[in-house]
């Protein structure tokens, strides 16, 4: 009996020692993408919860998008693991691939993190709440459970930081408008451009808070990138300040205060969210996770 409970306590020790590694499993990813936030931005602007968020976790300043620098070959790209050349959807605004997709889902679309997560993981909440309508068609609805399109940030970050708490989204993607539309009409660069980033610094100030308020931060990693940046009115060549991007991650698994060296591409992101939520990635898939954010 004396023996049996010393092993008792010893299978106690170790259980406590490892319940910080089992409790520190990731359970959600929340990607939010701003629309047209080139990485050049990041010489002026101020944006502390994004430098906040650099500091407590991983960031490059030279990730790339697709091209053509537009938004739906990218954002297409971001979630489905792999550049317009195999999901074909080629412009700024693909409604449906501009040419056959290589392969196709159980939902008849090119392979996404959405149908990956739904089908090894059937009881997955899985949401997207976006600002520019363009979105709608870059995921399979059957696979979610939340479709929202909002009409401008602040009623995106509204629906999401509620659903954030309501329903603790394994995986969710917001979408926030407001930098590209103030590129387009007034330009990349200007006061205005920089007002539009520090606007939505703060709403992603506010999602970073609701995760908190929903007492999921010690299981979510964060992801924060765009789809591209731009120059004087627009966007879609292959000068850098449209190609690109901010690339920044934290949350457990991943390095804190590291400035990543390596080379990421927009469809890596897709890659990086499929490592974290342990999904097996289709042989279609060119992206390969940034693994030198991760433990
Ligand atoms: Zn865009």
């Amino acid at each position: 009996m004396k023996k049996f409970s010393k092993f008792l306590f010893f299978l106690f020790l170790i259980c406590s020692a490892y319940l910080p590694v089992f409790s520190q499993k990731i359970k959600h990813v929340i990607l939010i993408g701003s629309d047209g936030f080139g990485a050049y931005a990041f010489q002026n602007a101020k944006v502390p919860n994004l430098r906040a968020m650099m500091k407590e976790g991983s960031w490059s300043l030279q990730a790339r998008t697709v091209l053509p620098s537009s938004s739906a070959a990218n954002w297409a790209s971001m979630v489905m693991g792999a550049g317009p050349e195999l999901h074909g959807y080629t412009t700024w605004g693909s409604k449906k691939p501009d040419m056959p997709a290589r392969v196709l889902d159980e939902y008849g679309m090119f392979p996404s993190v959405y149908s990956l997560l739904r089908k090894a993981k059937p009881d997955s909440e899985i949401g997207v709440i976006y600002e520019w309508d363009g979105i709608g068609y870059l995921f399979p609805k059957a696979a979610v459970n939340k479709d929202q399109n909002a009409d401008g940030d602040i009623a995106v970050t509204k629906v999401a930081t509620d659903y954030i708490k309501e329903k603790k989204p394994n995986f969710l993607f917001v979408h926030l408008h407001d930098v590209d539309s103030v590129g387009h009409k007034i330009g990349h660069g200007t006061p205005e451009y920089y007002a539009a980033i520090e606007r939505t610094d703060t709403h992603i100030g506010t999602i970073l808070k609701s995760i908190e308020d929903a007492g999921i931060a010690e299981s979510t990693v964060v992801l924060f990138t765009a789809d591209h940046g731009g120059i004087d009115k627009g966007h879609g060549l292959i000068t850098m300040n449209e190609m690109q991007i901010p690339w920044i991650i934290k949350g457990p698994r991943i390095i804190k205060n590291q400035e990543l060296s390596q080379s990421i591409m927009t469809f890596d992101t897709a890659a990086t969210i499929a490592d974290l939520l342990k999904l097996k990635t289709p042989q279609v898939w060119i992206g390969r996770p940034v693994k030198e954010a991760l433990k």
